[in-house]
């Protein structure tokens, strides 16, 4: 921000915390040291701002909910985390940012530079001296995202009115913001982070994002390779097993879709002439990959926008659909929505993860 903060417990009006006036001026290049949380969501991406969550990656909104959990953790109202989030929406969106100004920050987990001033962090605050000439805390606090977050809240909270103050009046009001339409314009954008997170369909996984925490589904052996030839349509592996077989979520995530699929009588065994998938599962990841198993016996266990857990049974080896026996078809996808274009092979992709399929046992 432009203005330099006094002392952080002072009463000024100043509130600071919309001082954030100028936005980050981030490179936007993910660091090599940036932050361990990830976090994905469950969207219906029919609306424009879902669209734009969306394109969150998992650690942008690990942040967002951690400002979000901070405002539930101080008993504050839905409306403290709307005005949190449009505002590190426009500071720094949602990247925590080091400065080269600040070179104790550049030695934190961070996403991403900004230049502005001595400002750093989700919310742009500046720190004191002996690091920055700001007010906000210490060059350590105002890199940890729950930290800042608190900070920012507590500021907020002596703001008489905050809660009936329009995002753009309260910037107005302090007189710090050369744009004080800038949060405004975030208020979608807050406000839809604040339902999807507040209504549990956010879900987090802690450590490296992808790193860790994937199982095998099952523990066959493979009938039919990715794309192998002759079958350059078959997007996914075979795994072997017999009918009932529990089939394990590989990784934890949020189940994307769980239907029967092909349009046919999904509880009768499927065939060559039979079309689709047959009862069929997809579970979005948290570092953004789906997963997908096809043919299950029996309608599966999860159902669409429930979170699962790694190694969690969802449902049973069958044969419904496009299947000439009892198997799990089981497919990687680098992207979401799921499709042929962004499958890739499961063997190379589960073995990144640390699990090698096709091993019995
Ligand atoms: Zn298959």
């Amino acid at each position: 921000m432009n203005v330099k903060l006094l002392g952080f417990g002072a009463l000024t009006p100043v509130l600071l915390a919309f001082g954030v006036a100028v936005a980050a001026t981030g490179s936007g290049a993910l660091d090599p040291v940036a932050s361990s949380i990830g976090c994905v969501a469950a969207i219906d991406p029919s609306a424009p701002v879902n669209q734009t969550i969306k394109d969150l990656n998992a650690t942008q909104l690990g942040h967002a909910k951690t400002v979000y959990d901070v405002s539930v953790e101080m008993k504050l109202p839905p409306r403290a985390a709307v005005v949190a989030l449009a505002t590190v929406a426009q500071e720094s969106y949602f990247k925590n940012m080091a400065n080269p100004t600040v070179p104790k920050s550049m030695t934190l987990p961070h996403e991403g530079q900004g230049a502005d001033h001595d400002s750093v962090g989700l919310f742009q605050q500046r720190p004191l001296p002996p690091d920055g000439e700001g007010g906000w805390g210490t060059v350590e606090e105002l890199m940890t995202p729950k930290i800042s977050a608190m900070k920012f809240y507590s500021a907020l909270k002596r703001i008489d009115g905050w809660e009936t103050l329009p995002i753009t009046v309260a910037a107005q009001k302090v007189q710090i913001s050369a744009f004080p339409d800038a949060y405004a314009k975030h208020e979608p954008l807050a406000t839809a982070l604040v339902a999807l997170i507040g209504g549990g369909a956010v879900t987090c996984q802690n450590g490296a994002v992808g790193a860790g925490g994937w199982a095998k589904p099952v523990p066959g052996g493979i009938n039919s390779y990715f794309r192998e030839p002759g079958r350059e349509d078959h997007y996914g592996v075979d795994l072997g097993g017999t009918r009932g077989t529990p089939i394990h979520a590989a990784s934890s995530g949020i189940v994307l879709i769980a239907e029967c699929n092909g349009g046919s009588n999904c509880d009768e065994d499927g065939s060559m002439s039979t079309p689709g998938y047959g009862w069929k599962v997809d579970i979005l990841h948290p570092d953004r990959t789906v997963t997908r198993y096809g043919h299950m016996w029996r309608q599966p266990f999860v159902r669409t926008g429930q979170t699962v857990q790694a190694g969690q049974v969802i449902g049973l080896m069958g044969t419904s659909g496009n299947s000439s026996g009892v198997h799990l078809h089981f497919e990687t996808h680098t992207g979401a929505p799921a499709n042929n274009a962004n499958a890739v092979d499961p063997l190379p992709f589960m073995a990144a993860r640390g699990v090698t399929l096709g091993k019995s046992g």
